[in-house]
């Protein structure tokens, strides 16, 4: 089980990222710099529209 990814909308400037379920460092926008996902501990919160999953296949 290696963690899904997930597409994320950023709020503030609708870009579309790609980000790690278990995120272990706070992932910001790379265009406006906006925490687009803040890690827990296990799966990561998400701030903007989660638009899909990726999941990995081994
Ligand atoms: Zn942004």
């Amino acid at each position: 089980m290696a963690g899904n990814f997930f597409r994320v909308r950023c709020p503030d400037c609708d870009n579309e990222q790609v980000v790690f379920g278990k995120a272990s460092t706070t992932v910001n926008c790379a265009v406006c710099g906006t925490t687009l996902a803040t890690p827990t501990g296990g799966d990561a919160t998400f701030s903007g529209e989660v638009l899909e999953t990726v999941e990995q296949r081994a």
